[in-house]
């Protein structure tokens, strides 16, 4: 458990470094920790060492350690592909969905939430078919949908680009996302001004700060590697 809070140290010295080197403020850029197949005692020993924001893939996951983690000030952000029928049992356990894909998924999601909750377009940057999130030239019609649905309160997009060797190589996805949320808060499609964009992991978070990131989602930068075959895809 050192080793995470050690990691978790290195992993903000590189935010930090990289903000600097661009010359943006550090506090713009959030750290979500991606929890998923790590155990709560992991989570814990995080949250011990200043880890507030958590990002889960899957329902079954999230409900279970948000359960047992319950007396602790986390703020879970579903980060995965969420089904419509899961939405329901989901809701009361997180502050954030960034990965919101769909008119149909956004209906459900402010049918069912009991407050506003804060949410963002994952945006298939690449348009490749094996990746959940909209299409790029599908965003604006579905923005423009969100307009009326109260409870949901859109506030950027997010991206999984295309796997790269080469951290350079993602740069023109990450650039190519902030340029459509620049886009869109020109047209003013959107009742509010989008503001965040979640992009950058652990291999390629500097070059998605440069490229205007304020959310990174680590998980093997701070929990080590994931050990095949323990992802319970259960949701
Ligand atoms: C797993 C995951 C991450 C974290 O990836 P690492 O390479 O382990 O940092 C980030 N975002 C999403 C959506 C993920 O599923």
């Amino acid at each position: 458990m050192i080793a995470i809070a050690k990691n978790l140290d290195k992993i903000r010295d590189r935010i930090c470094l990289a903000a600097k080197k661009c010359g943006r403020d550090p506090k713009s850029i959030e750290l979500v920790a991606v929890s998923k197949t790590r155990t709560v005692a992991e989570i814990k020993a995080a949250y011990d060492h200043g880890q507030i924001f958590f990002g889960e893939n899957y329902v079954q996951e999230l409900l279970q350690k948000a359960k047992s983690l319950e007396n602790l000030d986390i703020e879970w952000h579903f980060i995965g592909h969420l089904q419509r029928n899961k939405v329901k049992v989901v809701a009361p356990f997180i502050k954030h969905i960034d990965s919101v894909d769909s008119f149909r998924l956004a209906e459900e999601i402010n049918r069912r939430v009991p407050k506003a909750i804060n949410c963002m377009i994952e945006v298939n940057i690449g348009n490749e078919s094996s990746k959940s999130g909209i299409p790029e030239p599908e965003v604006p019609d579905l923005l423009t949908a969100l307009n009326s649905m109260e409870k949901l309160n859109i506030v950027g997009l997010m991206t999984i680009p295309p796997f790269e060797n080469e951290p350079e190589s993602s740069r023109h996805y990450f650039r190519n996302l902030r340029e459509l949320m620049n886009k869109l808060n020109s047209a003013n499609i959107y009742r509010s001004k989008l503001t965040e964009l979640s992009m950058g992991m652990t291999t390629d978070l500097e070059v998605a700060i440069e490229e205007g990131s304020t959310m990174v989602r680590v998980g093997t930068g701070i929990f080590g590697d994931r050990r095949v075959g323990v992802v319970s895809r259960i949701s």
